[in-house]
């Protein structure tokens, strides 16, 4: 897959891009991230890329020449052939569709993204209409530049990448994955889904659960008591039934705290219903 980042601030990405799975899935070639300077496609001496907004008003906005001459320098398939190229311009913006691991799960799945980084008051509205094919937001606040949000959607659908995460499985068992397209969870092994299996093929006892829409469950790690705190006993019984319950049921707890909203639209299974009914009359007293 390859990315392309249109950016006034190509310097900006030294750093973001550089660490962890990021830089490891860049080195390992399963993704190339190019970072085009939008200066280098102006005409002027003053290298110009923004102008005072028709109509009046606040600020500046960025002007449309460079930003069509610089991804047209990419030659990408023409717009009304680029989802069947598997190719998508992005314009980042907070005006735009509310990005989340669905849209991830879609992104990942094409071989060339560009993402425009706007700046200033904003970008000429013919770039969103003509030269995108859609607008995506990072989430509802006004960011001064689309850097940060390039930053997030490249991390964010790298770790979708095949082989870029150590362990395949991982993702699945993390929060919001049906979301991304995928069923609901079922914690036991009766009704076990495909993704279910996050060790499928491993020797050892499963005891993880996937997220099936959910937040991801509490994780713990050594030391087992810390300042007189003491991890939960059922992670160090050994018994993966129980685990896995015990997992289920803290995802569901921990959603219906945070993210009730998550829930509503989560495919629940009838163990699921049952923790919740657990849940709700343990907090009744
Ligand atoms: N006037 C605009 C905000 C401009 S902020 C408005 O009110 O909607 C300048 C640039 O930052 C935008 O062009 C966009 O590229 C980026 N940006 C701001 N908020 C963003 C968000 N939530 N998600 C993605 N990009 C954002």
């Amino acid at each position: 897959m390859q990315i392309d980042i249109v950016t006034i601030f190509p310097d900006f990405f030294r750093g973001p891009l550089d660490y962890g799975i990021v830089r490891k899935a860049r080195e390992a070639g399963l993704v190339k991230v190019e970072i085009r300077d939008l200066r280098e496609f102006t005409r002027d001496r003053h290298r110009t890329v923004d102008d005072r907004p028709f109509g009046g008003g606040e600020g500046m906005v960025l002007k449309p020449e460079p930003l069509f001459e610089s991804v047209e320098a990419l030659q990408l398939a023409p717009r009304e052939e680029r989802a069947a190229a598997k190719q998508s311009v992005v314009l980042l913006s907070a005006q735009g569709r509310r990005f989340d691991q669905g849209l991830a799960v879609e992104l990942a799945a094409l071989e060339r993204l560009v993402l425009i980084c706007g700046r200033y008051e904003g970008v000429d509205e013919r770039v969103g209409m003509h030269l995108a094919d859609r607008e995506i937001s990072i989430g509802d606040y006004v960011l001064s530049g689309g850097e940060l949000g390039a930053a997030v959607i490249v991390d964010t659908i790298t770790r979708l990448i095949p082989g870029a995460l150590g362990n395949e499985a991982s993702a699945r068992q993390e929060s919001f994955f049906a979301r991304a397209g995928n069923a609901g969870g079922d914690w036991s092994d009766k009704g076990v889904r495909p993704f279910d299996k996050v060790r499928a093929g491993s020797t050892q006892p499963d005891s993880t659960c996937a997220s099936g829409g959910l937040l991801d469950y509490p994780h713990y790690t050594r030391p087992a008591e810390f300042r007189g705190i003491k991890v939960p006993e059922v992670l160090v019984s050994g018994n993966h039934e129980d685990i896995k319950r015990w997992r289920r049921k803290s995802a569901l707890e921990k959603t219906l705290r945070n993210r009730p909203d998550l829930l509503d639209q989560a495919e629940l299974s009838e163990q699921d219903k049952e923790l919740l009914a657990e849940i709700a009359s343990s907090s009744e007293r």
